[in-house]
């Protein structure tokens, strides 16, 4: 198969597009369409100061390297989760993510979460007895992320999520008709308060083929395994589905995503106007929760040492 713009060997057929391209056509469109929805989507500004969440896997660290490269200030934030189980997930992350950040100067803020609580994350599942670690994991990355961005003046948070995780989300959200995540899925989530980042995903359109494509002939060198705790994860079923219908109707994911993000904004409310529940400071903390102590501060039962902690 050959380059439709240059004749060259083609690395790619992007079927949804129904166009061929050669490594150099691949990464040239690959870059300029990312700087389109950057644009389109008023994500951020070249003045403003970006961080974004590395887990060490080709999405986030060819987010970082792409926006590094266009003179974007970019800085990763890495959450060191402590998961270890079967091998050690979180060590050969963080590994990829130091390598990366020593071979192009960019710099990555990382925050261990064992330091930062005194327990890892599979730690705090288990004395929850929480068997879905996801669920404690989402908690935990949700707050620090937040938390590092806000201590370092990071106005908004980038993300790698690509084509194929958006139309799982979607999918998922879709059977259980869960419309308040339907509101505010998209590429963009605005900040509903000042020590909240805005959240945005400029490789939202891109599959996941893409983004590993780019990310191998930019020659960055990745994490290729996937955390062992999204084994039998819902996602995993719901890509394997929206995969088996892409082969037999090439670019149905671009059109599912396409057409939501259409009828979000005609029929559901956009996530501007998404009324988020009174957000107070956490008693403890500080950061923004709809209750009186946030979520982390009471799995770490900072709220009990509160209340016993007896007056002076
Ligand atoms: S799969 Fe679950 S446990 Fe693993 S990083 Fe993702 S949310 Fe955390
Ligand atoms: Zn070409
Ligand atoms: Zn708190």
């Amino acid at each position: 198969m050959k380059c439709r713009i240059c004749g060259k060997k083609a690395v790619i057929h992007l079927r949804q597009h129904n166009l061929a391209l050669c490594r150099e056509h691949f990464v040239e469109r690959f870059e300029r369409e990312t700087l389109r929805v950057i644009r389109r989507y008023r994500m951020f500004t070249p003045e403003e100061r970006v961080g974004v969440a590395v887990s060490g896997g080709k999405d986030s660290l060819g987010l970082l390297y792409l926006l590094h490269k266009h003179g974007f200030q970019v800085e990763g934030i890495f959450l060191d989760l402590g998961i270890r189980r079967e091998f050690d997930y979180s060590s050969l992350s963080r590994q990829k993510v130091e390598a990366f950040r020593d071979r192009y100067g960019i710099p990555v803020h990382i925050v261990s979460i064992a330091e930062e609580t005194g327990k890892t994350v599979p730690e705090w599942a288990r004395q929850r007895r929480e068997r879905r670690v996801c669920r404690v994991c989402g908690m935990l990355k949700r707050y620090y992320l937040n938390k590092t961005a806000y201590e370092r003046g990071l106005g908004v948070i980038a993300t790698g999520h690509n084509l194929d995780d958006e139309v799982a989300t979607l999918l998922g959200n879709t059977l259980r008709w869960d419309h308040s995540y339907l509101v505010k899925q998209g590429p963009v989530l605005p900040s509903p308060h000042p020590k909240l980042a805005r959240r945005v995903k400029p490789f939202a359109f891109f599959t996941e083929k893409e983004t590993a494509l780019y990310a191998i002939l930019q020659g960055i060198d990745y994490v290729e395994v996937n955390c062992p705790f999204s084994e039998g994860a819902k996602s995993r079923l719901y890509k394997h589905v929206l995969n088996e219908i892409e082969v037999v109707s090439p670019g149905t994911k671009l059109r599912f995503y396409q057409e939501f993000l259409r009828f979000q904004r005609e029929h559901l409310a956009t996530p501007q106007e998404v009324q988020y529940a009174t957000l107070r400071e956490c008693r403890i903390c500080g950061m923004p929760t709809n209750l009186e102590v946030c979520a982390v501060c009471r799995l770490r039962g900072l709220d009990k040492v509160a209340t016993e902690t007896p007056n002076p």
